[in-house]
């Protein structure tokens, strides 16, 4: 490991400013939530000291604690050294948090993991007690201290996360946000067309995109994305988050899904738990089209889905059926686009289950 947080870090009695940074290499394919996943086992680790040899050994007894970190062998059976390398980030925090900065024992309690890239989901746990705030913005705590929050596709190089604590503690960490190459298109000398909607259409467009917002900017205290994410349906990825065409020398928007590619009336599932909350069989642009959320702002979106199986309100477990693959709304192909948001952050779905293709 090469030294990624800064020793010298400056610290007072009371603010705590550290750096961390994330792995620079390429976003990880790799699910970092298995579908066993509970939040538990987030602190669990199977060689805390593979990951600093400076830093004392992990006890390799179950159920042993290093400076309050719980750390259980096996706890993680199957993930093997891959797993260690997804959950980097994660360690470099642990041991800033309680190798090098000695803080206060319920700042030692934070632990964050995930990927630390454009597009990345990262999810914490502190002390519940705490209050969190990303770039000033507060962010909501689960019962047992689980909070989550993302990075868009284009998101800057740092962010800061404030966690306080009710003595008045405050610590800072500044998140190094690794940036991403796109896949971008350039294609020029289209013969030039403007086509713009007619009035009635767009009063469509417009309602059904202000429902869709509405969506998904819930902040549902019920943390359902615990239950992990499996991918919501079979089929070859034809299409990728943060993808991008210029036509003309114009940028159009970005592609913020994932795409599976399926026959029509393939399976689609929900890839994690969480409660509906939108069912539309015929948007304009998505056609058939389901808002999952997921919990704490978190939120899956599912397009162009030939049926819809599900009803605003339902509460959905991970694997239940959701519709199937079709080819409505404004397609070339069937397929499912599959994106998942942090509020009005999108975020890349292929981030949060295992690799395909
Ligand atoms: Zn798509």
């Amino acid at each position: 490991m090469s030294g990624n947080f800064n020793p010298a870090a400056q610290s007072t009695s009371l603010t705590l400013i550290g750096a961390a940074t994330a792995s620079t290499s390429p976003p990880r394919r790799r699910g970092f939530l298995p579908s066993n996943f509970r939040f538990g086992d987030s602190f669990r680790f199977r060689d805390v000291e593979a990951v600093n040899s400076s830093s004392p050994k992990a006890p390799a007894s179950a159920g042993a604690t290093v400076n309050g970190v719980a750390t259980r062998r096996g706890g993680m059976a199957g993930m093997g050294g891959t797993f260690r390398t997804r959950f980097k980030s994660c360690l470099q925090y642990l041991l800033l948090l309680t190798f090098v900065l000695t803080p206060p024992p319920a700042l030692a309690k934070t632990v964050l993991e995930g990927d630390f890239t454009q597009g990345g989901l990262v999810i914490g746990s502190t002390d519940p007690n705490n209050r969190v705030f990303l770039d000033d913005k507060w962010i909501r705590l689960g019962p047992k201290g689980q909070f989550l929050f993302g990075f868009t596709r284009d998101a800057g190089a740092e962010a800061v996360l404030e966690v306080r604590s009710p003595d008045g503690a405050v610590e800072r960490l500044v998140l190094q946000i690794a940036p991403r190459e796109y896949n971008i298109q350039r294609i020029d000398g289209l013969p030039r067309k403007m086509v713009t909607p007619p009035t009635a259409l767009l009063t469509r467009i417009r309602r059904e995109n202000a429902a869709i917002r509405v969506a998904r900017m819930h902040d549902t205290p019920i943390p359902y994305f615990e239950s992990g994410f499996i991918w919501p349906a079979e089929g070859r990825i034809s299409g990728v988050y943060g993808s991008q065409r210029i036509l003309n020398g114009k940028p159009r928007r970005p592609h913020y899904g994932i795409d599976v590619a399926g026959p029509v009336g393939t399976p689609v599932i929900a890839p994690a738990d969480g409660v509906v909350r939108l069912a539309e069989r015929d948007l304009y642009y998505s056609g058939g089209t389901v808002i999952l959320d997921h919990g704490h702002g978190l939120s899956s979106a599912f397009l162009h889905m030939h049926e819809v199986h599900v009803r605003v309100g339902d509460i959905l477990r991970q694997g239940d059926p959701i519709g199937s693959i079709g080819a409505t709304g404004r397609v070339t192909g069937p397929h499912l686009d599959w994106r998942i948001n942090w509020f009005d952050q999108r975020l890349d779905a292929g981030l949060l289950v295992p690799p395909r293709n």
